[in-house]
């Protein structure tokens, strides 16, 4: 036997090898299973930060160092969303299962852009039974990307080649005035998709939202009659499931119908709510979701798979095709061999070379099955319900914003007199730095709202309690 190359990257002692990766292994595992012995966040010292400033290593290090500095100066300064205090933005809180699934994907280092391979059936497989989950049928198309902003983006551009036609992504706009809808409360990602596909931001109009922070469907009507009668071109519909403020879900069956009636692409931005169709009781209040012709929605929100597993759903995979296949690269595909299969997922998105998402996608619904994960989800519905309830029976506090979901936003009315923003803003602060609870803040009707966005499968009363403690504690403190 020949010895082992000392150029090559794989371990010289397997042995050893072995042994620290199960070190490194277990000490994951901990960090998961003990993660609320934890502060939910800490800031880095200057000490750790400097450790990463150093020059290229050109000689090789040991294993056990590398891990070693990990432990040490980047584990405990992480963002927290593993911690069951974390209710800040809105992020997943993951689990050891996709920690696993991502693992087995590395290892197999697939490239899931194409070609005859069995994980890009696993990818398809979830593209079905997200069709199955949404009510699209059998001709829908699906693919991972890295989130929903990167599927929004796709939904405008799918939807410009449908109104266009496929000769625009030659010759591109040439003037056409196209124009797009969204409510004020959608995310900014929908105007960012609108800039980066060139019809520029400017053609996005952001339509007024009711007391519930719906798109108002009359007031979109409006403005797109009005659009229409100045000679520009109405294409796209972005509704919203699950606002990133409130929680709040558009009528998405009046959105539906509006744009089955002007003849408008309908598209929906579920980054985080569209998954609460997993849920016998939200499901309800997602209705019409099914005659979306497009829809963005992550799993590392809700689905709790971790970072990143974006998707982008379309009703008619012809049409989605349409809009990235390159013809002539489509064309050379070979009916048999490595090079068969098509067609392949680079045809569906910008991406050609990709991550195998759909592993830790797919292991997050075999091991927990789709009932389970459902009921997580209601579970962060009702810690939001059981929070408002309580703000709304403790006098120092008062409720902003009605609760759809799993969001509340609520402030500490603390001194008439004082500056109300400011105040709530540095209790915020406060928070995140004892390391007790990390809500962020948002602006509602013109005021700072503290805003707990409970996504996390971990997150149980005794963490909403700790939250609602360390408000009324940091308020007092700083009225004192
Ligand atoms: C999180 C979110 C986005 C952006 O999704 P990413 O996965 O972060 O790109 C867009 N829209 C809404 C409503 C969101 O909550």
């Amino acid at each position: 036997m020949l010895p082992p190359d000392p150029d090559s990257l794989d371990p010289q002692d397997w042995d050893a090898f072995r042994a620290q990766s199960h070190q490194m292994l277990d000490d994951m595992l901990d960090y998961q299973q003990q993660i609320r012995q934890r502060p939910v966040w800490q800031p880095a010292p200057d000490s750790a930060r400097a450790r990463f400033a150093q020059p290229l290593p050109r000689a090789p290090g040991a294993l056990a160092d590398a891990h070693a500095s990990f432990l040490q100066d980047v584990l405990p300064y992480a963002v927290g969303n593993v911690h069951p205090g974390f209710m800040g933005w809105v992020h997943g809180g993951g689990t050891p299962v996709g920690m696993l699934a991502e693992m087995l994907a590395a290892g197999l280092n697939a490239n899931v852009g194409g070609r005859n391979q069995m994980p890009v059936e696993v990818e398809r497989q979830i593209s079905r039974w997200m069709a199955e989950l949404f009510g699209f049928p059998d001709t829908a198309s699906g693919i991972f990307v890295t989130g929903t902003s990167m599927a929004n983006l796709m939904g405008v551009l799918v939807a410009r080649t449908q109104t266009l036609g496929v000769a625009a992504r030659q010759q591109g706009l040439q003037g056409a005035p196209l124009v797009a809808y969204t409510s004020a409360a959608a995310h900014g990602c929908i105007a960012q998709a609108m800039d980066l596909s060139g019809l520029g931001t400017a053609a996005l109009r952001r339509v007024a939202v009711n007391a519930r922070q719906q798109i108002d469907v009359a007031a979109l009507a409006h403005a797109i009659a009005t659009d229409r009668a100045a000679g520009l071109r109405p294409f796209f519909i972005a509704g919203t499931a699950g606002t990133v403020d409130t929680g709040a879900i558009d009528d998405l069956s009046a959105l539906a119908a509006l744009a089955a009636r002007e003849q408008l692409w309908f598209h929906v931005d579920g980054a985080y709510g569209a998954l609460g169709m997993l849920s016998p009781q939200i499901a309800p209040l997602l209705a019409g979701i099914e005659l979306a012709d497009s829809l963005a929605f992550d799993f590392h929100k809700w689905g709790q798979v971790p970072y990143d597993a974006g998707f982008f759903l379309v009703r008619d995979g012809a049409r989605h095709m349409a809009a990235f296949a390159a013809p002539a690269a489509y064309l050379r595909r070979e009916a048999r061999g490595l090079a068969g299969g098509s067609p392949w997922p680079c045809d569906f998105g910008p991406d050609l070379s990709r991550g195998f998402r759909a592993l830790k996608t797919w292991f997050t619904f075999k091991v927990h099955g789709a009932e389970r994960m459902g009921a997580a989800i209601a579970h962060t519905c009702a810690l939001a319900r059981y929070l408002a309830e309580r703000v709304q029976a403790t006098p120092e506090l008062e409720l902003l914003a009605p609760v759809t979901l799993n969001i509340v936003c609520f402030r500490h009315r603390g001194v008439a007199s004082g500056d109300g923003d400011a105040f709530n803003g540095e209790i915020v602060a406060d928070l995140h730095e004892s390391g007790i609870a990390a809500p962020s803040t948002t602006t509602i009707g013109g005021k700072l709202a503290i805003r707990a966005a409970i996504v996390n499968h971990r997150t149980r009363a005794e963490d909403i309690d700790a939250l609602l403690a360390g408000v009324l504690r940091f308020g007092a403190a700083r009225l004192s």
